[in-house]
C-alpha cells in the first residue's frame, strides 16, 4: 500500500523555537537575505513564565530590530533599579552610556514574544506555529541536516536545512538529542512569579529585594516587584543552585511568606492575584556547551546564556540570536564546506569574547553568595555605600562602555578580561 508522504520542506536555516532567541536569530538571518524557517510549538499569543523586566541591553536589541516602543503597544518604561536590602532603599538610574540607552522597559511576554516573532516575519522569515520539533535528522557523520516535527493534529514530517539553530529554551530537547546535556559545573536558577492588581503598577523603577529569608536563613537570590503599567505588578523571586537550600525550597510558600511582610496597601494579597504562581529554571553562565557542533548552533536559554549576576536572559537571548544570524550569513556565503565550518567556529568564540570573562566572574559571584555569610556581608556592608552600589549596578546589569568609560566601567572590563573565559 502506498502511503502519501508530504514533501520535505526546506530552507537555508531552520530555527527551532520562536522566543526572543529564535525570533532575533530569524530576523537577522532574513535581513541578510537567507531563507529561514522558524518552527514554534505553541501558537501566539502565548504566555512564558518570566519577570517581564527589560534592561537597557534588551532595549538596545529591540531598537536594532526596529520595533516601535510606544506605550499604546504595552511598553512601560523604567528609569533604573531600586534595590532594597540591609535596611536601605536605593534608587539607581540606568547609567548614561553611548553604547546603551538610558532606560529599560516592562512588557508581558504574551505581547512581547508575539511582537518579536511578527517582526521576524515582516523581515522575511517564515514562521510555522503549532509545530513541535521531535528530533534531529542526522547524516551518516552525525551532522544535523534537518528535524522531524509534528504540526498540530497532523502526522510527523521532516524539515531540512543547511544549518539548524536550537532556540528551544531551557530544556532544549533538540540539544539533548544531539548529545548536549546541561553542565553540572555551571549555575542554574529557579524562579517563580505571579501577577497582582496593585496601586504600584506604574512604578517607574524595577524593584529588587536582596534579602530573602527562609526562617533565619538568608537565601542566595532576590525578590522582584515590577510594575506592568496595566493595573498589575509582576512579583516573583529567584534562587541559585549554589546553596544547600536549593533542592528543598517550597518556592510558592516562600513567595507568599515574603509578600506577607509587605504593606497591605500594595495589594499583594490572594484576592488580588490575577493568575497562578508559576515557576521555571534559569540556565546561567553558559551551562550548555559547545554552542556550535555538527550543524547545530545554540542561542539563548538553550545555550545557558542567562546572566548569573541578575537572572536576566532576554537581552542575552536576543544578542546571541543576532551574533548567530550574522555568523551564519557569513558562513553560508563561503564557497566550500571547510570555509563554512571555519566561519561557524567563530560563533562560540564570539560568545566567549562577549560574555566569557564576565560569566566566569558571575560563577564566582554565584558561588560566593551561596554562602549565607557572604550574602549577609554584602547586604549589610555593601548597601549603605552608594558609590559601591552604583559600581555594583553596572556589574550586575553588565552595562559598561566597551572602551573608555568611567572608573567603574574600566574596573569591570578589566576584571572580565583578567578572568579566563571558560
Ligand atoms: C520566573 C522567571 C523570571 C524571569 N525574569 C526575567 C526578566 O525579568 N528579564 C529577563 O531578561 N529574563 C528573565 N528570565 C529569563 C528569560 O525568561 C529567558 O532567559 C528567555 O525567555 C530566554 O529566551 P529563549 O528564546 O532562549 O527561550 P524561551 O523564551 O524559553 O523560548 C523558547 C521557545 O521555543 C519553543 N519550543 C520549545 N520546544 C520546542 C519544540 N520542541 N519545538 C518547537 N518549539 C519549541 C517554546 O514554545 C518557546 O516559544 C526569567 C525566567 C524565569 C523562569
Amino acid at each position: 500500500m502506498h502511503q502519501h508522504m508530504p514533501p520535505a520542506d526546506s530552507a537555508d536555516v531552520l530555527v527551532v523555537g520562536a522566543g526572543p532567541a529564535g525570533s532575533s536569530t530569524a530576523f537577522h538571518l532574513a535581513q541578510a537575505g537567507l531563507d529561514v524557517l522558524v518552527l514554534e510549538k505553541s501558537v501566539f499569543p502565548r504566555e512564558k513564565v518570566c519577570g517581564d523586566g527589560l534592561t537597557p541591553r534588551a532595549v538596545k536589541q529591540l531598537v536594532t530590530m526596529g520595533i516601535p516602543l510606544n506605550a499604546e503597544d504595552g511598553w512601560f518604561p523604567n528609569k533604573g533599579l531600586r534595590i532594597i536590602g540591609g535596611g536601605v532603599r536605593l534608587e539607581l538610574e540606568w547609567p548614561e552610556l553611548s553604547s546603551y540607552p538610558g532606560f529599560g522597559l516592562v512588557r508581558t511576554r504574551l505581547g512581547f514574544d508575539e511582537t518579536l516573532a511578527r517582526t521576524a516575519q515582516k523581515a522575511g522569515a517564515r514562521l510555522l506555529e503549532g509545530v513541535t520539533v521531535t528530533g534531529p535528522v542526522l547524516d551518516s557523520g552525525g551532522r544535523i541536516t534537518g528535524v522531524t516535527a509534528r504540526p498540530a493534529g497532523e502526522a510527523e514530517r521532516t524539515y531540512r536545512a543547511r544549518l539548524v539553530v536550537a532556540a528551544d529554551g531551557n530544556s532544549s530537547r533538540l540539544s539533548l538529542a544531539m548529545g548536549l546535556a546541561k553542565r553540572a559545573d555551571r549555575p542554574l536558577g529557579v524562579a517563580v512569579r505571579t501577577y497582582y492588581t496593585s496601586p504600584r503598577h506604574r512604578d517607574d523603577y524595577l524593584e529588587s529585594w536582596l534579602e530573602l529569608w527562609d526562617g533565619d536563613r538568608l537565601l542566595p537570590g532576590y525578590g522582584w516587584i515590577f510594575g506592568m503599567g496595566d493595573g498589575t505588578s509582576n512579583v516573583g523571586l529567584g534562587l541559585l543552585n549554589t546553596s544547600a537550600a536549593f533542592q528543598h525550597t517550597d518556592y510558592r510558600g516562600l513567595l507568599k511568606r515574603w509578600l506577607a511582610g509587605m504593606p497591605a496597601g500594595w495589594g499583594f494579597a490572594e484576592e488580588n492575584r490575577t493568575g497562578p504562581i508559576r515557576g521555571a529554571a534559569l540556565p546561567m553562565g553558559f551551562n550548555r556547551t559547545p554552542h556550535y557542533t555538527r550543524g547545530l548552533l545554540l542561542a539563548g536559554d538553550s545555550g545557558g546564556m542567562v546572566n548569573p549576576f541578575n537572572g536576566e536572559g532576554i537581552a542575552y537571548a536576543m544578542e546571541s540570536g543576532e551574533i548567530a544570524g550574522r555568523m551564519i550569513a557569513q558562513a553560508l556565503a563561503r564557497p566550500d564546506q571547510a570555509g563554512t565550518e571555519r566561519a561557524l567556529q567563530g560563533y562560540p568564540q564570539a560568545l566567549r569574547d562577549a560574555y566569557g570573562g564576565y560569566y566566569t566572574l558571575g560563577r564566582k559571584f554565584v558561588g560566593a553568595i551561596g554562602h549565607p555569610g557572604v550574602m549577609k556581608f554584602v547586604t549589610r556592608h555593601g548597601m549603605p555605600r552608594p558609590a559601591l552600589m552604583r559600581f555594583t549596578l553596572k556589574l550586575l546589569a553588565n552595562l559598561t562602555e566597551p572602551r573608555g568609560g568611567d572608573a567603574a566601567d574600566r574596573v569591570i572590563n578589566a576584571l572580565s578580561k583578567l578572568t579566563p573565559a571558560a
